[in-house]
């Protein structure tokens, strides 16, 4: 009888993972159309200057809307693009469509797009960054490109090359989550960047004193190689004015402003 329950559990098991792996086969076919654009737009949500209080720029962030399956979360299609080799198609028309919308701006607002280590391990993604950059009319100078500390677990001369070609185009470079890579704080000098954005988790811990410790020693590394830091998941006025105190330049976060599908100018007029 034992042996007997034993085999159901067994076939249930068996059952709930081909489940998984069915659902997994059909948002890898929808990928498919996804990097084609079909149900693929960007959000975008602001990120502000504390001292000048303006909008300098905004995050692009991608959005999924898979048809009878509804939206899937960034970090669950990004993954799977980066598993199915689609990412760099994916990539691509993600930074088309941010670069497009930024060139319809004002000349002083910036779009900050994530991209994917995989992406890096291409020699050629800086000609790409270029070709988009003048295709759409958007001068470099208003292109962010955001990477995670994770690039730098194994550490790899030939992107810290491509990292360099893209500043030499004239784009930034920002370390996104920063915080919570679990690399060496030795990458700090070998890695050309010009912003880090601290992870909201820090943020989101204040007012412990720890978190306001680190935040601090963070701002202090950052004047070392006068890098702009930038604070994300602001939630609250609280939080803002104690980033503000601290001497980080920009916020970003929900109490400032959310992703959303339209980019709001200061006047309330809405661009595409
Ligand atoms: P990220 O680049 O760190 O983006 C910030 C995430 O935090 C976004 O989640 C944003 O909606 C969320 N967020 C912003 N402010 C707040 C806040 O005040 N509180 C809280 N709780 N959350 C806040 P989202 O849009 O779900 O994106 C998640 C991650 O997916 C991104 O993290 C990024 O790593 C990745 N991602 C999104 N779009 C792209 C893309 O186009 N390409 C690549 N490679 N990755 C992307
Ligand atoms: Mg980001
Ligand atoms: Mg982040
Ligand atoms: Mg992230």
């Amino acid at each position: 009888r034992a042996k007997a329950l034993g085999r159901n559990q067994y076939r249930l098991f068996d059952r709930e993972l081909s489940h998984e792996i069915r659902e997994r086969a059909a948002l890898v076919a929808g990928l498919h159309s996804l990097v084609r654009g079909e149900g693929l737009s960007l959000h975008y949500q602001p990120i502000f200057c504390l001292k000048q209080n303006r909008i300098k720029s905004y995050e692009a962030l991608a959005r999924w809307n898979y048809p009878g399956k509804g939206p899937i979360p960034p970090d669950v299609f990004i993954k799977l693009a980066e598993e199915s080799g689609l990412i760099h198609q994916l990539g691509e028309k993600i930074l088309w469509m941010a670069c497009q919308a930024a060139s319809n701006w004002p000349e002083d607002v910036s779009v900050a797009v994530n991209v994917s280590p995989l992406q890096l391990k291409d020699r050629k993604f800086s000609d790409t960054i270029k070709k988009i950059l003048d295709e759409v009319g958007l001068d470099a100078s208003r292109l962010d490109i955001e990477i995670t500390e994770s690039i730098l677990i194994d550490e790899n001369g030939y992107k810290i090359s491509v990292l360099n070609e893209i500043r030499r185009l004239g784009c930034r470079i920002n370390i996104d989550d920063f915080g919570t890579g679990y690399s060496s704080l030795s990458y700090l000098w070998k890695i050309p960047f010009d912003k880090i954005k601290i992870d909201r988790s820090f943020v989101q811990a204040l007012p412990d004193p720890t978190a306001r410790e680190i935040i601090q020693a963070i701002v202090g590394i950052a004047s070392i190689r006068t890098t702009t830091v930038v604070v994300e998941g602001v939630e609250t006025s609280q939080q803002l004015d104690m980033v503000r105190n601290m001497g980080c330049a920009e916020a970003q976060g929900y109490f400032l402003g959310k992703p959303s599908p339209i980019m709001l100018v200061a006047q309330g007029q809405a661009c595409s």
